[in-house]
């Protein structure tokens, strides 16, 4: 295999020899940047078209995730694309990935236990999201719950303080925060999970709409 372009180590992604997806998945393969490169199987790298208009990102690779190196193909991604169908967003159309690129987890006997990534791992990561951002140019964004939200807009920010309004990334990219799905997964009241889903769905549908009316 081709050995990934060598990249600037002052975070200048403007001044990065990476210009396809392909090269950036290569790249991201050899990524020491933090420490989750160690114990995770593979890097997963974002997934669709460069054409696509709008980028869904969430938090990082799960289990599956991991294994199959594509993001979403796990439970999550199950409940993402009910989501998304719901709120009548093909999935081809939309760029998906993560905030962290390796897998973050606790082994607890035979199984792997999801361990949310902090903010310092999601800040190095950053430079892989702002890669895949340079090269998709999606017209709009989605943050998939607090770890995506604080990837793209560089700060912890409160979920229910800015879902369901339009956002701006600081360089003037539109962008919407909702939940992540894996949430609706550890709902265990029946109403409740049927409630957030349906808000779920309608932040998926504020942003598709948004979409639509920038093409009319
Ligand atoms: S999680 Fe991101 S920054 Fe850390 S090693 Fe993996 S690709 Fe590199």
């Amino acid at each position: 295999m081709a050995r990934a372009p060598k990249v600037p180590p002052d975070d200048d992604v403007a001044g990065s020899p990476i210009r396809t997806l392909a090269e950036l998945a290569k790249a991201e393969a050899e990524c020491t940047r933090c420490p989750l490169y160690k114990d995770a199987t593979q890097a997963v790298p974002g997934e669709g078209r460069t054409s696509a208009r709008l980028m869904l990102v969430g938090e990082k690779p799960g289990d599956k995730e991991d294994l199959a190196g594509k993001p979403f193909v796990g439970p999550a991604g199950a409940m993402l694309d009910r989501a998304l169908d719901d709120a009548d967003i093909p999935r081809d159309t939309v760029f998906v990935t993560n905030a962290v690129k390796h897998f973050k987890f606790e082994q607890r006997g035979k199984r792997r236990l999801h361990k949310r990534p902090n903010a310092y791992e999601i800040d190095r990561c950053k430079w892989w999201l702002d890669h895949e951002r340079t090269i998709v140019r999606p017209a709009a964004i989605v943050a998939l719950g607090a770890s995506a939200a604080r990837s793209l807009f560089g700060r912890a920010v409160t979920i229910t303080k800015l879902r369901a309004q339009e956002q701006r990334l600081a360089d003037g990219t539109p962008a919407f925060v909702t939940i992540h799905p894996s949430y609706l997964l550890r709902i265990q009241d029946k109403d409740d999970k049927a409630h957030e889903y349906r808000q779920f769905v309608a932040d998926l549908r504020s942003a598709a709409k948004w979409l639509g009316q920038q093409a009319a």
